[in-house]
């Protein structure tokens, strides 16, 4: 059984993940009105993954025979002067949920609980993914500046996003 204060911690990441989502979702249509077809697409596919994430951290407690307590999501807010400024907000919003995931991991470690420390290395890998692909588009954006064609190459690259189901939960969906 998992400590009422782990308990407690996942279910405040299933709410982190779900105002994740929502986040990127916001960034996706505000992206849609700029014209940024591909980088629209690709806050959606975001927003896809922060469900997908949520839906892990929710399959886990019930596999535990813990309860799944939803709470309200936050509002989130509605629009980006320009897509270098959205990215950079993903950047910063991402290293804040990944202190959060080793915050778990630590309480998982005080509590010599095995299981949720391993199904919690899951997503201290993808962390470190979702910070290096914010940083590379933050990148790309700084290098061609206000090419107007930079953007549009840009654009057209992260068009090609698909979603793809994380490991932990391909079966399970
Ligand atoms: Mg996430």
């Amino acid at each position: 059984m998992l400590s009422k204060r782990l308990q407690e911690a996942i279910n405040a990441q299933v709410n982190a993940e779900f105002w994740s989502a929502y986040l990127y979702l916001s960034m996706s249509v505000d992206a849609s009105d700029r014209g940024d077809k591909g980088i629209a697409n690709w806050f959606m596919v975001q927003f896809k993954e922060e469900q997908a994430h949520a839906q892990i951290f929710m399959n886990y407690l019930l596999s535990r025979g813990c309860k799944v307590e939803l709470a309200p999501i936050a509002e989130v807010k509605k629009s980006w002067n320009s897509a270098i400024e959205a990215f950079k907000e993903t950047l910063e919003h991402e290293k804040k949920v990944t202190s959060l995931i080793h915050n778990l991991y630590d309480i998982a470690v005080e509590d010599k609980d095995y299981a949720s420390q391993s199904m919690l290395k899951w997503f201290i890998d993808e962390q470190v993914e979702e910070e290096e692909s914010a940083q590379d588009i933050i990148d790309q954006l700084e290098k061609v500046d206000d090419s107007k064609l930079g953007l549009y190459m840009i654009d057209k690259d992260l068009s090609t996003r698909t979603y793809t189901t994380p490991a932990p939960l391909v079966g399970k969906e």
